[in-house]
């Protein structure tokens, strides 16, 4: 493809001139890696094709929410029949309630739940239920985690231990940030210290459990142990930031994997996004009936939204959690996601590149680090330039990874064993030209 032929660069420079950037969200303009973004045309299975009729293999899958790949059968039936019916009444469906029953069934940490659009607007919404429900202002969160663009959390660390953080955009007054506390994830040591200087102001500590937003990074046990013996004893809320490892990672969520290694395990408060509306906009968040019934109409903590449990999009995530429900969708996606790391550790290896992998059901992250990092400043000593080149190398083999280093990668159900074999193969190729 030579630059006067590739069809997305005359589109690039129309949006360009209309929309900020080009994108409607910016790490969609190829900034970090370069380049011109692929306008996408279609998309079927593991697959998209872009403006050149070119054939990607997908490993974003609209950020995590495709997990059944692109135009599942059953999904489109059901959101077809729901379009039929109606796309917005502004008045309560029956679906809503099949939707809140089937994720409740899933995630019995909450025993209500409401369903938003985004999920910006369900961490917002969470942390303005946390506040209302403990009567508290102050509320921890963890450098490199993402919970969407409320001004409240678009926060970085400030310069000291403990100290409050200062806004990452502008547009974001001080005084708005001034009660969110800022810390490094897995450091036991300072969250114990905030804690002690802080813990019965805290309405709540936000946490992503396994951070898909500073690439793949988990919370380490004994770090997301210490976060709930700490929340219960100030009594703040533990709020679980699942919008991204919700129904992606295990079919009871993140909570469900670290419950295994933490007995009784529960987050107070579950924010979701992404799987549960199946590629529509929906999102959610729910928790104990005591906390939730703050929420108006029945408490004073104000939350509403013109298309909140849209039907079309209620149709699409039913469908959805049907499908990964069933027997063996799990086991099949976390084997599918198992090979391609394994594959891709083991021809680095090979050709001498420095590389570490991790991977939790169908959600993945690789670094070219010999190590797995632990938290955001060691994410950053990745390599740019080096990062850059494989991104690039692998986009023209055909192969779309995330075009920045800090997002995570998502396998879907109709990624074949053929699908992961062409991209570890491309990958080594890659490879070969970045140990030279
Ligand atoms: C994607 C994401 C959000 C924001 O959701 P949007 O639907 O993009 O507003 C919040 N938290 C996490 C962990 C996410 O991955």
């Amino acid at each position: 493809m030579t630059p006067s032929t590739d069809l997305n660069i005359p589109l690039f420079e129309r949006a360009k001139a209309l929309i900020p950037g080009g994108v409607n969200s910016p790490v969609r303009a190829f900034k970090a890696v370069g380049g011109t973004p692929r306008f996408v045309k279609r998309a079927q299975g593991a697959y998209f094709w872009d403006a050149n009729d070119q054939r990607f293999i997908d490993y974003i899958g609209s950020w995590g929410p495709m997990i059944l790949g692109h135009g599942h059968p059953a999904v489109l039936e059901a959101v077809q029949k729901a379009a039929l019916e109606g796309f917005s009444f502004g008045a309560p469906t029956e679906r809503e309630v099949e939707l809140a029953e089937e994720i409740l069934s899933l995630v019995p940490s909450m025993e209500m739940i409401r369903l938003v659009s985004s999920g910006t607007e369900a961490g917002m919404s969470a942390i303005r239920l946390a506040r209302g429900a403990t009567g508290r202002s102050k509320f921890i969160k963890f450098e490199g985690c993402y919970h969407g663009h409320a001004d409240s959390l678009l926060v970085k660390a400030g310069s000291g231990l403990a100290t409050f953080g200062n806004a990452t955009s502008a547009g974001v007054p001080p005084e708005v940030v001034q009660h969110t506390l800022v810390l490094e994830y897995n450091n036991v040591a300072q969250l114990e210290e905030a804690f002690a200087l802080h813990g019965k102001e805290l309405a709540c500590v936000m946490i992503e459990p396994i951070a898909g937003n500073m690439n793949f990074v988990r919370a380490s046990v004994p770090f997301m142990k210490r976060c709930r013996e700490l929340c219960t004893e100030y009594g703040a809320l533990l709020v679980l930031d699942e919008v991204m490892t919700g129904f992606r990672v295990a079919l009871g969520s993140a909570q469900s994997v670290y419950a295994k290694s933490i007995p009784g395990f529960k987050p107070d408060i579950t924010v979701l996004g992404k799987v549960i509306g199946g590629g529509m906009p929906l999102a959610a968040f729910g928790g104990p009936r005591a906390i939730m019934e703050h929420l108006a109409p029945l408490g004073g903590v104000y939350q509403a939204g013109t298309l909140s449990g849209n039907p079309v999009a209620t149709a699409c995530g039913l469908t959805t959690l049907r499908e990964i429900k069933k027997p063996g969708f799990f086991d099949g996606l976390s084997a599918s996601t198992r090979s391609l790391v394994d594959g891709l550790a083991q021809a680095a290896k090979e050709e001498g590149v420095p590389f570490s992998a991790d991977c939790e059901g169908g959600m993945f992250g690789f670094f070219l680090l010999p190590e797995l990092p632990q938290n955001y400043p060691a994410v950053l000593k990745t390599d740019s330039t080096r990062f850059n080149q494989l991104f690039h190398g692998l986009l023209d083999r055909g192969v779309y990874i995330a075009p920045a280093l800090y997002e995570a990668g998502f396998v879907s159900g109709a990624h074949t064993a053929d699908d992961i074999a062409t991209t570890v193969a491309a990958a080594r190729e890659v490879f070969k030209t970045l140990s030279k």
